[in-house]
C-alpha cells in the first residue's frame, strides 16, 4: 500500500483548522505527474493506492480552472494497480460526474471519507463550513442510491465552541439515521492561531469527553451490524502481516482502510503483499475473522 498526494495546501477556511495556515492554498499535481507516479508504484508491487490531499474532491481546480478528481480516477484505472482508494472528499464535490467515474472504474474502490465535522447547520456555520449543512443529507442519500455497496467513513468533532446539547442531539440523530459503516470522533481541541481558539462559550473537557462517547455508543452498534453483514462472503484481502508463532495472517478487505478502519484476521496461507480471497466467519464491531478460501 502506498499513499498518493495529489493536492497540497487548502482554499477553505475553517475556523478550528491551522493546515491552510501552514501550508497555503491549494496546489495540484498534473494528472500526467499522478499516473506517472502510480505507474512506478505498480511496477514496485505496490497492490493498493490511497490518494490523499486536503480535500481531494478539489483536485485539479488551482491548475485546471476546475476540479479534475473524475478525469483523475478515469486516467488512474489505466494503471494496474488493483486499489484505488481515495481519501477526503468534501460532500459538494461528489458531483454526477465523480459518482460515475467511481462507479465506471473498476479499480476505484467504492469506499468515500467524507469529513463532514458536524451536521448541525449553526455549528457548521460557526465551523466556517456554511454550505454544507444543506447538502449533507442529499449528497449521503444519492451517494448510497448510486452506488449501493459504497462504504461510508466520516470524521466528526464534538464540543465545537458553543455545541449546545440540541445541536449534539441533532448529530447523534444524524449518526444514527445514515449509518455510515465507519465513524471517528475528536473532541474539540483549540489549535493556536486558528479562529475558533478565541471563539466564546468554549465547552470544558468533561463535556466534550461525554458527547464522544455518547455519540460512539450511538455507533458501534451499527458498525458491528454492517460488520455482521460480511459473515458468509467471501472478500477480497490484501495481506499485510503475518505472525511467524501463530501462522495467523492480518490483512485488510476493500472496506477497510489503513490505521483508521479495522483488520481482517486470517487462518491459512497466503504471500504477504498479495489480494486472496477470505471467507468471512466472524465480526466484532471493529475487525473481522475469516480463513484463506483458495
Ligand atoms: S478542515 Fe479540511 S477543508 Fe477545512 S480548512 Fe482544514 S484542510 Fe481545508
Amino acid at each position: 500500500m502506498a499513499y498518493l498526494r495529489v493536492a497540497e495546501g487548502c482554499d477553505y477556511r475553517c475556523a478550528f483548522c491551522i493546515i491552510p495556515h501552514l501550508r497555503g492554498n491549494q496546489r495540484s499535481r498534473t494528472i500526467e505527474s499522478i499516473v506517472a507516479e502510480a505507474q512506478q508504484l505498480a511496477n514496485q508491487g505496490v497492490q493498493e493506492i490511497i490518494l490523499i490531499s486536503q480535500i481531494t474532491t478539489n483536485y485539479g481546480l488551482d491548475i485546471y480552472g476546475k476540479p479534475k478528481l473524475a478525469e483523475l480516477l478515469r486516467a488512474l484505472g489505466k494503471v494496474d494497480i488493483p486499489w484505488i482508494r481515495m481519501h477526503y472528499a468534501y460532500p459538494t464535490g461528489l458531483t454526477p460526474d465523480v459518482i460515475a467515474a467511481i462507479q465506471e472504474t473498476p479499480n476505484v474502490l467504492p469506499y468515500l471519507d467524507l469529513p463532514l465535522q458536524h451536521s448541525h447547520p449553526e455549528v457548521l456555520r460557526a465551523m466556517n463550513r456554511p454550505w454544507q449543512g444543506r447538502v449533507n443529507d442529499e449528497i449521503i442519500d444519492r451517494l448510497k442510491t448510486a452506488i449501493p455497496g459504497a462504504v461510508l467513513r466520516t470524521t466528526l468533532i464534538v464540543g465545537f465552541p458553543g455545541e449546545t446539547e440540541a445541536h449534539f442531539e441533532h448529530l447523534l440523530e444524524f449518526v444514527q439515521r445514515h449509518e455510515f459503516d465507519h465513524v471517528g470522533v475528536f473532541t474539540f481541541s483549540p489549535e493556536e492561531g486558528t479562529p475558533a481558539h478565541t471563539l466564546p462559550n468554549q465547552l470544558p473537557q468533561a463535556v466534550m469527553d461525554e458527547r464522544r462517547d455518547r455519540l460512539m455508543a450511538i455507533q458501534q452498534p451499527i458498525s458491528w451490524q454492517k460488520n455482521q453483514q460480511e459473515i458468509g462472503k467471501i472478500v477480497e484481502v490484501l495481506i499485510e502481516q503475518e505472525n511467524p508463532g501463530s501462522g495467523k495472517l492480518i490483512g485488510r478487505s476493500g472496506r477497510f482502510s489503513p490505521e483508521v478502519d479495522g483488520q481482517v484476521y486470517i487462518s491459512g496461507q497466503a504471500k504477504l503483499g498479495t489480494i486472496v480471497p477470505v471467507k468471512i466467519h466472524g465480526a466484532d464491531e471493529y475487525d473481522l475473522f475469516g480463513e484463506v478460501a483458495l
